[in-house]
């Protein structure tokens, strides 16, 4: 039976580092465990929330209800086909420690994704992505327990209504289900990707001749361990805002005023452009607000320099969303999810 504590410091549970409270804090290691904290009268008593890793949240307050901390375990390769290895993790796994043991198996897919902070079971909440890989391309099905009912769900790679940064557990879903194991397929024979971002600069820098997962894994690491800011040492999210998608016509008149944008086209005719573009341009990049700022090197990135407040860190994305619009016409969207 897990123990529910009340008025904890949600700090050292999440990656922005505000000292917020929770009104009731509890850790699940099964999914009967979950059951009872879902049963519980604190768990009825107010909202709901539950964190993996908290690496994708800001607080801007105390939290009126209960958070439930997702601790479920395990690695299992349950069956193989021709093509491919099918795994089941358990939601609570480490994303980055699980991309690792997948490199070592040599089930290959996820080395792009390397050195994602956060868990398993929030990987597909908002469908990571990175270096031109995104989870649901190597995605099989997930279990989810719904909360309403207490019955476990399965949901296939449609049923979870992927998008760029995006899911049902994100939108029409939000708060209706926990993630309790995902199941992957990962392949025997590497697919290689490394045209992205700076992936082949980096391969040469490093002297590297045969291509392999744990190669281009090392090389992503390298990369961001370079350019990103590590929450254990400076307050953080990731990426604050999403990369806006708009009509050609905007990014094509945008690019007439400043030549040097680049975009880049999208299956339904749309283009991306890059929100770091954007933001640095408009004057954003590294500035700093005594304790809080934008990333002197990742303008995607806000930063908590110990103190900050969630609403000051808030109020800072406000800001630089009505400068977006107002300078370029692009209505930014954050990323990250806000209590
Ligand atoms: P949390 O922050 O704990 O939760 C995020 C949301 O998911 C919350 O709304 C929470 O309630 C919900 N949630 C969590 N677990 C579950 C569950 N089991 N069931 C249902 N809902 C759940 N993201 C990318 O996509 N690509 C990147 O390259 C990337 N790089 C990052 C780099 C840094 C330095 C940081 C700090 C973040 C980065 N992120 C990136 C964002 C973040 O790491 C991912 O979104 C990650 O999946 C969040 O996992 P988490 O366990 O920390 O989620
Ligand atoms: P980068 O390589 O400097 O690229 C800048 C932007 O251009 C990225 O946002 C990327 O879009 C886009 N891009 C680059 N090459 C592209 C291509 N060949 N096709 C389409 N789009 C391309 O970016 P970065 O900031 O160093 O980040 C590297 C990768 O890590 C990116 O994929 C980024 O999304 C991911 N990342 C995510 C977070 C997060 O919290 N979500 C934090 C850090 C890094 P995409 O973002 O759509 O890939």
């Amino acid at each position: 039976m897990s123990t529910i504590q009340s008025q904890v410091s949600l700090q050292p549970f999440h990656t922005f580092g505000m000292d917020v409270k929770a009104k009731w804090l509890a850790a699940f290691n099964t999914l009967s465990e979950l059951a009872q904290c879902i049963k519980s009268p604190e768990f009825a008593s107010g909202p709901h929330l539950v964190l993996g890793g908290g690496s994708n949240v800001l607080f801007r307050e105390d939290f009126p209800g209960m958070v439930l901390l997702n601790r479920i375990k395990g690695v299992r390769c349950v069956s193989e086909d021709e093509q491919a290895y099918y795994v089941e993790v358990g939601a609570g796994e480490s994303w980055h420690e699980f991309v690792l043991k997948s490199i070592e198996e040599g089930w290959f897919g996820f080395e792009n994704l390397s050195l994602i902070p956060g868990s398993v079971g929030a990987a597909p909440m908002q469908n990571i992505g990175a270096y031109g890989v995104e989870l649901k391309d190597r995605f099989h099905s997930l279990k989810a327990l719904h909360i309403a009912s207490g019955a476990l769900h399965s949901f296939d790679k449609q049923a979870c209504e992927f998008g760029y940064r995006e899911s049902v557990f994100k939108r029409r879903f939000r708060d209706q289900y926990i993630i309790v194991e995902v199941s992957f397929r990962l392949l025997k024979e590497p697919e290689f990707r490394t045209d992205y971002g700076d992936i082949t600069a980096q391969l040469e820098r490093s002297g590297i001749r045969e291509l392999s997962a744990k190669a281009i894994s090392d090389a992503i690491i390298a990369i961001r361990q370079s350019k990103l800011p590590d929450p254990k040492l400076l307050g953080n999210a990731g990426s604050f805002f999403k990369n806006p998608e708009v009509e050609q016509e905007l990014a094509l008149a945008i690019q007439a005023q400043y030549p040097n944008l680049s975009f880049y086209p999208l299956e339904n005719g749309r283009v991306k452009l890059a929100a770091a573009w954007l933001i640095d341009q408009a004057g954003w990049k590294g500035k700093t607000f005594g304790r809080y700022g934008v990333h002197k090197n990742q303008a995607l990135v806000l930063v908590n320099y110990g103190a900050a407040t969630g609403r000051e860190i808030f109020d800072l994305s406000e800001k630089i969303m009505a400068d977006i619009q107002s300078k370029f016409g692009v209505q930014l969207e954050r990323e990250v999810n806000i209590y």
